[in-house]
Parts: structure tokens; sequence; C-alpha cells
């Protein structure tokens, strides 16, 4: 189907998993809309993924759609190890953590063997997505003892929150270099960076991998908000990970942390995911609920880049029903209210983001204002690396962006990009010749029609990124 017919600005993340790998379903899902599909590597085994990244690929080409691949990292996430049985935890039980190896029977073992260094008396360990509290009542070498403050049945593996404790393991644990290497082996396009706490955590792993892999920061821990500009320059986009931010906040301030991350990457032209539990119920059924539906449309008028889904696409009973859900949530949404004309507000909040505005901020200002003056059908942005294009997108512009690149890699950051239609093009040496090559795409994808006005943007010479510095009005 060419690209521009129901074109959707807000981009769909797609979790993959048992229940979205077979050939059928992935097809289904990739044509439902997902632009972007991501692998969780919390859960199975590296080599299953290698045949799961080789099908995207594949259908993505036989749809002739860009799709990134966001292999995510575990992070230093902390579990309970392996338990013989389930265990009960009854309110004002005393628990002893240990670390796993060493954990004697009836205590609980951890994956993390300096827990006990980095707890103090009166922290808090959350257990099972904080369904079950434990409140630390002392250390001692490498044990925790506490106080089981909100009970339940606690089985293996499960995940365990510290919320305000410093955690000291380091951000890329042995576990995750195993998981890069086979993620860059077979061609990511995206790493996520879980319980990123500062910065340096996302120096770490681009220290890993090759300069064309976009690093993702996960926001899902209080530190990170407490230096988000820092972690936000350090990133090439965010994700609000809102599954593992609400047990380490109070989950009555996710949704204004939510506003401010994203407020914040739209000021900064970063792409920005928000994550988790939007269509939760449709892991077992095959509508949403309209608590749901309000939350994605809510998280579109946040000014959201992309919207994803988990279990629902990777375990759940309605994948493909799940994705076509959010498509409609979108489509309606950017049907009926006008996101781009919030941006009188986004325009003087990105000049003011921007600090000395540089030629392609102005660029990419102009050419959204231009674009709406003229009534143009589409941007066309003939961009190297997908800088200029997401700057545009930072705007909001009230029509598709086609970022025009001679990178496949490009193509596919751009996937995630909102409002940003990619299209891959052969190398042009002069911007006449790079034109011509634009007129047959946009014809082909049915973008334009003869006689339409387009405005193209570019960096001249080309080839080198964030040059931008030309914007003209061209006909078809
Ligand atoms: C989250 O916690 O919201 C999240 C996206 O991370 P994960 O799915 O890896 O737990």
């Amino acid at each position: 189907m060419p690209q521009g017919q129901g074109f959707r600005r807000t981009k769909i993340v797609a979790t993959l998993g048992p229940a979205s790998t077979s050939e059928r379903v992935l097809t289904d899902i990739i044509r439902a809309g997902v632009d972007v599909v991501r692998i969780n590597s919390s859960h199975g085994q590296p080599a299953s993924w290698a045949p799961w990244m080789d099908q995207v690929r594949e259908i993505a080409a036989q749809q002739g759609r860009y799709v990134a691949i966001l292999v995510d990292l575990q992070g230093p996430r902390i579990r309970v190890g392996a338990l013989p049985e389930p265990l009960e935890l009854l309110k004002g039980a005393s628990v002893v953590f240990a670390p796993e190896g060493e954990a004697q029977p009836g205590e609980i073992p951890t994956t993390y063997g300096a827990l006990a260094q980095d707890l103090q008396p009166d922290s808090c360990i959350l257990l099972d997505d904080g369904l079950i509290a434990v409140d630390v009542t002392g250390v001692a070498e490498n044990r925790a003892h506490g106080v089981v403050l909100h009970g339940g049945v606690l089985r293996s593996h499960k995940g365990i929150n510290l919320p305000g404790v410093q955690v000291s393991a380091p951000a890329v644990t042995e576990t995750d270099r195993r998981s890069l290497a086979v993620a860059l082996e077979h061609g990511a396009d995206m790493i996520g960076v879980s319980f990123v706490r500062r910065a340096d955590d996302l120096e770490a792993v681009r220290a890993l991998v090759q300069s064309h892999v976009q690093v993702v920061a996960k926001i899902e821990k209080a530190a990170a908000l407490d230096d988000l500009e820092r972690i936000l320059e350090a990133s090439d986009a965010l994700m609000v990970a809102r599954g593992d931010l609400g047990v380490e906040l109070p989950y009555e301030e996710v949704p204004l942390a939510q506003k401010r991350v994203i407020a914040l990457a739209n000021r900064r032209a970063r792409p920005v995911i928000t994550a988790t539990q939007m269509l939760e119920s449709m892991v077992h059924k095959p509508r949403p609920t309209r608590a749901e539906a309000s939350d994605v449309a809510n998280a579109i008028l946040d000014g959201t880049d992309a919207v994803m889904l988990s279990a629902e696409t990777a375990v759940g009973e309605y994948p493909v029903e799940a994705v076509q859900a959010m498509a409609r949530i979108i489509s309606e949404m950017e049907r009926s209210v006008s996101i781009e004309r919030q941006p009188q507000r986004r325009r003087s909040d990105a000049q003011a983001a921007l600090g000395t505005p540089t030629v392609a901020d102005a660029i990419a200002f102009a050419t959204s204002v231009a674009a709406e003056l003229l009534a143009v059908p589409v941007i066309v942005c003939f961009t190297k690396s997908g800088f200029t294009a997401r700057r545009i997108a930072a705007h909001r512009p009230a029509v598709p962006i086609v970022g025009l690149s001679t990178e496949v890699a490009t193509c596919r950051y751009l996937s995630l990009v909102w409002g940003t239609i990619p299209l891959l093009a052969e190398r042009a040496p002069t911007y006449e010749a790079m034109l011509g090559k634009a007129r047959e795409l946009l014809a082909a994808e049915g973008l334009v029609e003869p006689g339409d006005r387009i405005v193209v943007t570019a960096g001249v010479p080309f080839d080198v990124p964030g040059t931008t510095n030309l914007l003209k009005v061209e006909t078809i």
C-alpha cells in the first residue's frame, strides 16, 4: 500500500513474543501499522531473536515499509532468584533476602549480590510489580532483613524495585553484553537502556554500539527524572516506561511525569515513546476499555511520538486486534483534533529551548510555517542522519514530513519520528538530481499530484549530517 494512504502521524511500537512471532501474526501486525518492533531481553533467550529479526526484515520489505527493531536491554534489573516453590509472605512476617547461591531455605534469593550494601533500615523493597512490599529493618553483611508490609504469594524470578535507593549495579551487566552482541550481530536499529539513572549510563551503552544505532533512554526511575535534561542530551530517544516508573514512584505521580518527559522531549526534538499497559485488558479481551482508549488518546494529546504495546502483542490473545485498536484511536485523534494546532506554544517553546538557534533550527521552523501557509500536501526533507526531519517534526507541522535518505538506518530511525514517512533514495550528486528522485518516489507513494507545491529542505553539500541550510518551494 502506498505509504501516503491511511498515514498515521503517531507511531506504533509493538513488543514481540510468542503471541506475535509467527509469520502470519507478524505480517498482520505490520500491516495493521506497527512501525517499530521491540524485543524485550528480559524474556526469552537471545538465540531466539535472530529468526524474529530476520523475519521482521523480510515482512517489512514485502510490505515496502521501514520497521525498526528496538532491543531493550534488561539493565540493572534486580530479580528474585529461583524458589523451590511459591512463598506465601504474610503481612507482619519477618523475611531475609540473600544473594542467589548463598540463600538458605526460607530466605529469599536475589540476583543482585550487593543488595544489602545498597539498602538502609527503612528502605522499601517492592516485589512483583509492587504488589508485595517489605520494610527493611536492618542489613547485616550480605543479608537484608525486613518485615512484610503488604503480603502475597512470591514466585521465582519476580522483579524487585527499590524506590529511592541508589542502586550501585553497573548500567550494563554481563547479561546485557551478551544480549547486545546478538542484537548488534543481527542488525538491531535501536537499543533500549533500562533503569537509566544518569547520562553516563547511556554513554556506557553508546560506547558498545555502532554509530548508526540509536540509544533509547527508558525513564523509569526517580533519579532519571531528576537528571532528565542531561539524559535527554545523551540519548537519541526517550521512553516513558510507566511499568517500572509506577513502582519506583508513587503511581499517582506517573501522569505528570509522563507529561513532563514528553514536553521536554518535544522541545528538544527527541522522539518519545509512551509505554506499558496502554491496552492491557486486550491481553485477554478483543476490545480495549474506555479508560485505555482515553489513555492512548491522552498520550497523543501530550505530544508523544509513539505509543507502545507490551504484553498485548508479546503474549496476548489478540495481538493483531491490539495494533488495530491503537491505529483506530490514533486515526480518530488525528482526524478530530488538530495536534498541529498547538504549535504556537510548541514553536515558542522550541525556540526558547534551543538556546542560540542554529541555521538548521531556523530552517526547520520556517519549513513548518511555509508548509502551513502554502497548504502543501507534504514537506520533503533530504536527511542523512534524520537530524533535520526530527527537528521539523518537533514543530508538529500539519502535513506529513517525507524523510528522504540514502541510509537504510536513517529510514528505520525515522519510523519512530512523529509525522514522518521514511523513504530510501539512491544517492544523487546534486540538489536537482535528488529532487528528480523525490518527485518519482512521491508520485509512486501517492503523496502528491501534478501541480502540487511541496516544501523541500536539504543540507548542501549532501552527506554532512546536521548542515541543513536550504528551503525551497517546488512544483510537481
Ligand atoms: C516499563 O517498565 O514500563 C518497560 C517498558 O520496561 P519493561 O517492559 O522492560 O519492564
